[in-house]
């Protein structure tokens, strides 16, 4: 991606300072399975005391994080998308009449972190909390990335990035809150079956904001699309539980196969259209 000179954003809350020690942080894209694992047994919903329960962390003593030069430069990058998702989102707002963009926090941390939603881990991966509308990151997890699934590149965290926004674009034009009202009265494998349409709808948003970055900023270089498609190949439901557990749970699956997460951040980049990205509207088979 091409980023110079592109304005960092306000809405950073940086605490990655303060880290807590003894938690279970480290445990990367295995306990990003382990969350899959537990959504299984808690019927779909996002519990996150009970995650936290089960990972048995949640130490109190607070020790001094000491940042490196690369996870400096994370942080910039991170701030540099954010923005890119701000000047975007509120423009396409402002264009479609869909009300004030109205943009989310990005907070920073490293180890765990209290959330509106419960207490957040490193070893959870990104997440969107819609109760204080924040996307929480480990810088981390760009490492394991890297390193565990053989996913990276800019454009391949932009993406992780502009995924968690698109949960708040979700979340701001009710499409969110009326899906966790729908999981909540349905059983598990229907609530499964919402939760794929919820993320395959921000992989499309996602794209949606790479398209309009790239033709405002000319942000996009050769070979990012590929890596982006190749990172969401590789976080498919059916690619994490074939490596987790070696075989494969259809019904269980709450993010989508790797085909479909690619399809629709592909249809996404390329329509940059939002009236394209209703995955409610198809047939679940269709998706
Ligand atoms: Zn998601």
């Amino acid at each position: 991606m091409r980023l110079e000179g592109r304005r960092q954003s306000s809405n950073v809350d940086d605490r990655r300072r303060s880290s807590a020690a003894g938690t279970a942080g480290g445990l990367g894209i295995a306990g990003v399975v382990i969350y899959f694992v537990i959504q299984l047994i808690s019927g779909g919903g996002v519990d996150l005391s009970q995650l936290q329960e089960v990972l048995g962390s949640g130490a109190t003593v607070r020790t001094e994080h000491e940042i490196t030069q690369e996870e400096e430069q994370l942080a910039i990058f991170s701030s540099q998308i954010l923005a890119g998702t701000e000047d975007v989102w509120t423009a396409y707002f402002s264009a479609n009449n869909l009300g004030e963009y109205i943009p989310p926090k990005l907070v920073l941390y490293t180890g765990s972190t209290n959330s509106g939603c419960g207490r957040g881990s490193a070893s959870m991966g990104p997440f969107y909390c819609s109760a204080d509308k924040s996307v929480y990151i480990d810088l981390s997890f760009f490492s394991s990335m890297k390193s565990q699934i053989g996913a990276d590149g800019d454009f391949a965290y932009a993406y992780v990035i502009a995924h968690e926004v698109g949960h708040h674009v979700q979340n701001l034009l009710g499409i969110l809150g009326k899906a966790h009202q729908q999981m909540g009265s349905v059983g598990k494998k229907e609530a499964n079956e919402i939760s794929v349409r919820l993320e395959l709808q921000a992989d499309f948003y996602a794209g949606l904001w790479a398209h309009h970055d790239n033709q405002r900023f000319k942000s996009l270089e050769n070979g990012d699309i590929e890596k982006a498609l190749n990172c969401a190949a590789k976080i498919g439901d059916d690619y994490l539980q074939k490596k987790s557990q070696g075989y494969v749970v259809s019904e269980s699956f709450t993010h989508g196969t790797a085909a479909q997460r690619a399809r629709w951040l592909k249809k996404g980049i390329q329509t940059g259209d939002l009236s394209q990205g209703n995955t409610f509207n198809y047939r679940y088979s269709d998706l």
